[in-house]
């Protein structure tokens, strides 16, 4: 017999499966289907490491167990190829984006294939290609028809070092996510996604999704709800009054309210103006709070600082009590409506600045029991529910009832309203950059903002040479005349087009829908085939992308599905998160020079090993070290599975073999349950374990039965399929006239091994029960019987009750296997 040559089987097999198409997913078939989904990469002209790698291999496991389960599998590749990366590379290089896309593809494409992993490469889709980024700009143009696609001026997010607008999901405690730059805020005309229109439901629908808790944590921190009520202060100017709203949850401490604060964007300082008294130092504070990053202004540890508007006060409704207003940079305008009260009594930070400008601190609430800790330990406010004091009407009301009544009686007066708030904002979707999907509007100066119609779409990208960005919150492509200058698609006078790019996280929005038709022309998918597919079953990828991607997807199916386009509003059934792969003590990257290669391991050990040991490693779901002596043994398993061959003695046996071995025949189906199992719980380490342990076995015994060979080969197909296949073809080649072996043109199309229940029965074994150290009684249990379950059964025996009478049972000693002993 040959010795394991690796590097033959793998090339031969993946040749073989590329012809075959063995793996696509057919559009018509009987069979349920499964749709099995990688979060799409993006073609770093880098590669792809091991890393990269894990989580493809997961679901390739899946997919092909499913395969072998009887499902009609989708699963799909494509290329999340617009982006930052590409056109930084051609700035740097001169090297057009396009041309470096298409390279790293090749590349990586080359390494997905290598690994063995079964995509169905008919419906590979690139998002920079016109095909996809067409449907692209038609989604925008379906959102924008809605109402909920819209251009504003804003603060936004500006890298200096990118020279772009950054959403607010990509700004990481004030950083540029992509190369750790200071962002600044810049005033700017910008497009958004009305995302905020969809929180409730965004937050609500997460009870339906199968996804890790942790995901659907951060999603709901992101969105970030709090109900509380929006209560009117009204300010008041020569003979009329002007309205400021205030968002608070806490509605029970408004008597306390002793001032109030306003962000320095609030646009009611502009109509105060002329009463203000000191309005050359208040216009310094908010000249220099607006150079602030929203991360300095409300950090933690920074002192607050604020300045009183002098001359004009607010009132407060509940009480009619005259307090002073203050401009301050921890408030913001966009959350709640940018102005707060302020209750020193009970809210810290309140208290602190209370006490550095020396104003009142009024105790409203008193602790539900014990004594009053106000003012005596005046270090700190009060901060948690209790019973309203110093009230007037509503006092002795404790805090939840007081929300509502203080609500309620302001409400008669229309001086508040019940009111709930998100922390989510909209979504910023234009870019100033190249390298990107052009929005597709266009600007007449006597129509105004126009779509471009649906016959002229894809807006192509022009080729341009010069792609660096502008710096001054502008696009590249404002400087290619050819692209800019268009008649208007109404009324056919001059135009010019929008030259923003859309934000690369808009492709990636909805490629999912695309995998199921990928040629289309007339559609973006069919429906039919959208209704056959979707939604996602399995979904696998890194958690990075909880409350961008994860949260983007959600938003775009649900507004496809409000518009009827799809009939279902959630993108992703069930979701995956792989763990991170470490090397050296730090996560792989190419600048920490810790990287590993898929390539390096395909050479030197094979793809399959690669596979089992990224399943091997640790428990999926965890961050685990990479190390290379677990490769060697990952390796060494295959070779000795490989070398079984030579155990099936099948000449001498006339073919019709069924060594009679009652334990192998048992660790066998067990060996079929814990992997089946385990594949289905993503505990692929304890799995690849199982067949370790029952490789093993097979090893010690003198012969081996082809049946039971065949067994650990299906189980091990989805995890090594070169292999797996290898042998399986060789088996058939051998047994050829054998009548039950059935001449498969793959293992693949094998059934998925079912276990014997009867076989995997546990063993039973006699349990003596002892009452103060005598035999009184046995019974039969199951070996791996626990404690709890022990003493129960012992206890709920009549003979065992007799014993006990009506003693007190002072201890109960358990011997596992063997005996339990109690004490009365
Ligand atoms: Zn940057
Ligand atoms: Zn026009």
């Amino acid at each position: 017999m040959k010795t394991y040559n690796f590097q033959t089987i793998e090339k031969k097999w993946q040749k073989i499966w590329q012809k075959s198409k063995i793996f696509r997913g057919r559009d018509k078939s009987k069979k349920p289907k499964f749709y099995c989904l990688d979060m799409f990469p993006y073609p770093s002209a880098e590669g792809l490491h091991v890393g990269h790698l894990r989580g493809y291999t997961f679901s390739d496991v899946i997919a092909k167990k499913r395969m072998m389960e009887g499902f009609n599998v989708l699963h799909p590749m494509g290329w999340d190829a617009f982006g930052l990366p590409a056109e930084n590379f051609a700035i740097k290089t001169g090297i057009h984006p396009a041309i470096s896309t298409k390279k790293a593809i090749k590349n990586i494409k080359k390494q997905l294939l290598s690994a063995g992993f079964g995509y169905d490469w008919q419906r590979e889709i690139t998002t920079c290609q016109p095909d996809y980024y067409k449907w692209t700009q038609w989604m925008f143009l379906q959102l924008y028809k809605r109402d909920l696609a819209y251009k504003k001026e804003a603060a936004v997010n500006f890298c200096p070092s990118c020279k772009t607008v950054l959403a607010n999901e990509q700004v990481i405690d004030g950083r540029c996510e992509r190369c750790n730059s200071l962002v600044e805020k810049k005033y700017l005309e910008q497009w958004f996604f009305k995302i905020t229109d969809y929180a409730e439901r965004l937050l609500n629908d997460l009870n339906k999704i199968d996804w890790p808790e942790k995901i659907k944590i951060m999603q709901r921190n992101w969105i970030g709800r709090s109900v509380g009520s929006e209560i009117i202060f009204q300010i008041g100017i020569g003979e009329t009054y002007l309205n400021l709203p205030v968002f608070t949850t806490r509605a029970d401490t408004l008597f306390g309210c002793t001032y109030v604060v306003i962000a320095p964007e609030h646009p009611l300082i502009e109509k105060l103006k002329p009463e203000i008294k000191n309005w050359k130092k208040t216009e310094k504070y908010i000249e220099e709070a607006k150079k602030k990053t929203e991360i300095e202004r409300l950090a933690e540890e920074k002192e607050k600082t604020g300045i009183e508007l002098k001359g004009i006060k607010a009132i407060n409704p509940v009480n009619n009590q005259k307090v002073p207003i203050f401009v301050a940079d921890y408030v913001l305008m966009e959350y709640g409506t940018g102005a707060i009260m302020a209750v020193p009594g009970h809210d810290q930070r309140d208290f602190i600045f209370a006490q550095k400008y020396g104003l009142p601190i009024v105790e409203v609430i008193k602790p539900k029991t014990g004594s009053s800790v106000f003012p005596e330990a005046n270090a700190r406010a009060f901060e948690e529910d209790g019973v309203l004091t110093n009230s007037g009407s509503f006092n002795g009301l404790d805090s939840a009832r007081a929300r509502e009544e203080i609500t309620k009686y302001l409400e008669k007066r229309n001086l508040a309203k019940k009111a709930v708030y998100y922390k989510l904002k909209d979504w910023l979707i234009s870019r100033q950059r190249y390298w990107g999907a052009p929005i597709p509007i266009v600007y007449c100066k006597k129509c105004g903002e126009v779509e471009v119609p649906e016959k002229d779409l894809p807006v192509k990208l022009p080729k341009i040479k010069d792609f660096k960005p502008t710096g001054k919150g502008e696009s590249p492509l404002a400087k290619s005349e050819k692209f800019v200058k268009i008649k208007c698609p109404k009324c056919g006078s001059p135009a010019k087009r929008e030259t923003d790019t859309l934000d690369t996280f808009v492709c990636s929005s909805w490629y999912f829908l695309r995998y199921t038709d990928p040629k289309n022309k007339k559609e973006f998918a069919s429906k039919k085939r959208v209704k056959n597919w979707l939604p996602v079953d399995l979904y696998i990828g890194g958690a990075e992308h909880a409350v961008m991607h994860l949260l983007y997807s959600r938003f775009f199916i649900k507004a496809l599905f409000d518009q009827k386009l799809i009939d279902f509003s959630e993108p992703f059934s069930k979701l995956f998160n792989q763990g991170i792969v470490y090397r050296l003590g730090a996560k792989m990257s190419k600048s920490k020079g810790n990287v590993v290669t898929p390539d390096y391991i395909f050479k030197k050990f094979g793809a399959d090993t690669m596979r089992l040991y990224e399943l091997f490693m640790g428990p999926s779901e965890q961050a685990t070290e990479w190390s290379d002596k677990g490769v060697i043994g990952c390796y060494r398993f295959l070779n000795k599975v490989w070398n079984l061959q030579q155990k099936l003695k099948i000449k001498n046996q006339k073919l019709k073999i069924k060594i009679k071995n009652k334990k192998i025949e048992k660790l066998v189906h067990k060996t079929i349950k814990k992997v089946t199992e385990d594949i289905e719980n993503f505990r692929f380490n304890t799995a690849v374990s199982a067949l370790m342990i029952l490789t093993n076995e097979f090893e010690r015994e003198e012969q081996l039965s082809i049946i039971n060979y065949q067994l650990l080969l299906k189980l091990l197909a989805p995890l090594a399929p070169h292999l797996s296949e290898e042998i399986w073809h060789r088996l058939n080649n051998i047994s050829i006239n054998q009548p039950n072996q059935h001449k498969s043109a793959s293992i693949f199309f094998e059934k998925w091994p079912k276990y014997e229940p009867k076989l995997i029965k546990e063993e039973t074994i006699t349990l003596v029960i002892q009452i103060n150290g005598r035999v009184r009684d046995k019974i039969e249990v199951e070996a791996s019987l626990s404690e709890e379950e022990a003493k129960k059964l012992t206890l709920e025996r009549e003979k065992v009750k007799k014993w006990i009478e009506d003693k007190e049972v002072k201890k109960i000693i358990f011997v596992p296997g063997k005996l339990i002993n109690i004490v009365v």
